[in-house]
């Protein structure tokens, strides 16, 4: 807290006049005379209040004394200003700051501070006394336009009540050209760490500003976003698509070396090398890099750590086109130089590297697996589909495999980026975002080490393609502050913005269960697209249909409303004596096959309907064992997106959902209307199918 400082208030008013920005008050003696000879000038009522750059919260301690119209008012104002300052425990005051007492208005805060990963961070929204506890506002990174600072107050309350919520609309334009001037100042003053401006009284035409606090300290500067120099972009390219891979510190079955080389196996020029060994898994094992055939696309290093750096140089000396460096012992256990090492000789000879200590990459389009864990304790999924998945954690990317194939979900490419001292997020999501197999992307991340890059690289990639991500690591104490500001935008805030401002879908709910991730990937890549996010509940009975609705109104989707055809349809299908045509449909428990299949082709014709999801009771007793191949066919024939969910837990409807998942038909239990919430969402702003 040392190097950081709330500047006077003569200073900050110079500052912001500097930027355009018109702050109310002066600074006068703290003397009767004095301060009545100026209030005249100004004219009453006027307000006065402590200009102490010590006290951070002044009306908590009575420091704020309103609307006093006249000389006698003020003596007495003076003497009680005095007076709440000493109970509070701050030396008698040499000045009081005096202003102008502004008509009631509508009070809005606009703040920021400096975010050492992303820069200058704004937040706008409501303002006055009660900021931390309403906590509406949102906020923008980097350098906003008007554009920007309109599109984060239409996130907010305060947003709506300046167009005119149940009244006129407000001097927007006053609030933009403020921000606006904030965010230049903050971008070309490094050493302003914090600005609240709070509050901004803000009426029809014009506004008053009542409140500055501004903190100065030692400069925060970010990394510029840098170029990936289009060599290093080659080698990537190599990398995620080999032809030719070699393994040196490939070994015997039961080493990490020998686990790699059989998860390649699908690779036909696959070179291990290893100087101890002629064979392993029936493939030649060359002495050193040196005798191998041909420079290989990847080299895949799991040697000790020195070895690495050694070995690495010898790889790129041979013509080695890029490498996955599995070994630990680098940075995470202090020994950056190593990390620093590669880095040099990577950029030296032009050749790429994923890690080090990383799990490294899956292709499932060439075969290429570097996950060193033994294909019985884990799930190695060989089927492609258009899936690319970056993952910070190792664990965390064997776990979202896993989870894909419990559902026998496919999988096009997956990267573990472990220290990413070379290649990192930004350069992975580069190359996803240009690579034509893949069509939809999830990260799982912690941090990021250049924002600026990140945010640039997703706004070119979601432009393409969805992205979305979780985020590890967004708990934990917010350090102690000095401004509204930075207590209400914390590390996550400038994250979330960098979400909004690239385009990337961030899932919230889901820190704790990387499934929703999955599960919209599921959703998205093996149904047909939907427009809109009217949807359908079809239940084998009516508790599960009701629970379902909840939550899909919760997640923001809405209930079709059916057409009186599809609810003449159903009435007639259900016979039931009540007019049937509500949604969500009760198809009743001693439905069979053929009416549940019905229903669902009912209401799949529905020009009301946007997509179904049903929730069905295999236990009941007329349903069949043929109605599992039966959902299968109808699905194909289907023109909106259909999630089955069957309910329960009892070993016949485990195993029906594993023959489904078999024939590429994934059922879903929680998480999954959060996630189809989610994919509609994608569907409506990308207009077609993953
Ligand atoms: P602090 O934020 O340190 O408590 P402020 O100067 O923002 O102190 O004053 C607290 C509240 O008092 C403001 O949110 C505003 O509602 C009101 N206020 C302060 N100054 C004025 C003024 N000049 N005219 C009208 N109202 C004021
Ligand atoms: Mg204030």
């Amino acid at each position: 807290m040392a190097d950081r400082k709330q500047i006077s208030f003569s200073d900050a008013k110079k500052l912001l006049e500097k930027y355009n920005i018109k702050v109310s008050g002066e600074i006068c003696r703290n003397n009767i005379e004095a301060l009545s000879n100026a209030a005249q000038n100004l004219g009453y009522p006027i307000v006065l209040k402590t200009n102490s750059e010590n006290i951070v919260h002044k009306s908590d301690i009575g420091a704020v004394i309103l609307n006093i119209k006249n000389r006698e008012e003020l003596e007495n104002a003076l003497k009680k200003l005095d007076e709440n300052i000493k109970k509070a425990g701050y030396e008698k005051q040499e000045e009081y700051l005096l202003q102008k007492m502004a008509a009631s208005g509508f009070e809005v805060l606009v703040g920021a501070h400096q975010d050492p990963v992303f820069g200058p961070l704004m937040i706008v929204g409501s303002g006055g006394k009660y900021v931390e506890l309403l906590k509406d506002s949102a906020p923008g990174i980097g350098f906003l336009a008007e554009e920007d600072i309109k599109e984060m107050l239409s996130l907010t309350k305060a947003g709506k009540i300046i167009e005119g919520y149940r009244g006129e609309p407000l001097d927007e334009k006053v609030i933009l050209s403020i921000a606006v001037n904030i965010s230049r100042l903050m971008a070309e003053n490094r050493d302003i760490l914090e600005i609240d401006l709070n509050p901004i009284v803000l009426y029809k035409e014009g506004f008053s500003l009542v409140d500055v606090r501004v903190i100065k300290g030692n400069p925060v500067f970010i990394e510029t976003a840098p170029e990936i120099p289009e060599k290093i972009k080659n080698s990537l390219n190599k990398i995620l698509n080999p032809e030719s891979v070699a393994i040196i510190g490939a070994s015997r079955p039961g080493k990490m070396g020998g686990i790699i080389v059989k998860n390649c196996l699908r690779i036909k020029k696959l070179y291990p090398v290893n100087p101890k060994v002629d064979y392993i898994q029936g493939k030649k094992c060359y002495k050193t890099v040196k005798d191998l055939p041909e420079p290989p696309d990847v080299g895949i290093f799991l040697i000790n750590a020195e070895g690495v750096v050694y070995e690495f140089e010898e790889f790129c000396k041979i013509g080695g086109k890029g490498a996955i460096i599995l070994s630990d012992g680098f940075a995470e256990i202090g020994r950056k130089d190593l990390d620093d090492k590669l880095f040099e000789l990577s950029r030296k000879y032009g050749v790429a590297y994923i890690g080090p200590n990383c799990l490294g990459v899956i292709n499932n389009f060439t075969g290429l697996n570097s996950f060193f864990i033994p294909e019985h304790r884990t799930s190695i999924i060989e089927k492609p589909n258009g899936v690319g998945i970056i993952s910070q954690s190792g664990g965390i990317g064997m776990e979202i495999v896993e989870m894909m194939k419990i559902d026998n979900m496919r999988l096009g490419k997956l990267v573990s980026i472990g220290n990413a001292s070379g290649m990192g997020l930004a350069e992975i999501l580069d190359n996803m975002g240009e690579d034509p197999d893949i069509s939809v992307i999830g990260i799982y991340l912690e941090g990021i080490k250049n924002g600026r890059q990140f945010l640039d690289i997703g706004k070119k990639v979601t432009k393409k393609k969805p992205v979305l991500i979780i985020k590890g690591g967004t708990g934990g104490g917010a350090e102690a502050t000095m401004s509204h500001t930075a207590s209400l935008a914390g590390n996550l805030d400038a994250f979330r913005a960098c979400c909004r401002q690239a385009g990337f879908h961030l899932i919230d709910a889901m820190t704790e269960d990387p499934k929703v991730l999955v599960n919209i990937l599921s959703i998205l890549t093996t149904n047909p697209m939907a427009s809109g996010n009217r949807v359908a509940i079809v239940s084998v009975g009516g508790g599960a249909g009701i629970l379902l609705a909840d939550q899909a109104t919760d997640s923001g989707m809405n209930l079709a409303v059916f057409s009186e055809e599809t609810k003449y349809a159903l009435r007639d299908l259900v016979k039931a004596k009540k007019l049937l045509g509500t949604n969500p449909v009760d198809i009743l428990g001693d439905c069979d096959d053929d009416r549940l299949l019905e229903a669902i082709k009912i209401i799949d014709k529905d020009p009301n309907v946007d997509g179904i999801i049903t929730a069905i009771y295999l236990q009941v007793p007329y349903l069949s064992e043929y109605l599992p191949d039966r959902l299968v066919d109808l699905k194909r024939s289907m023109t909106k997106p259909m999630l089955v969910s069957p309910r329960g837990f009892s070993d016949y409807v485990s195993g029906t959902r594993k023959y489904l998942s078999e024939k590429d038909f994934p059922t879903y239990t929680i998480p999954m209307i959060k996630p189809m919430s989610i994919a509609l969402e994608i569907w409506k702003q990308y207009g077609r199918a993953f």
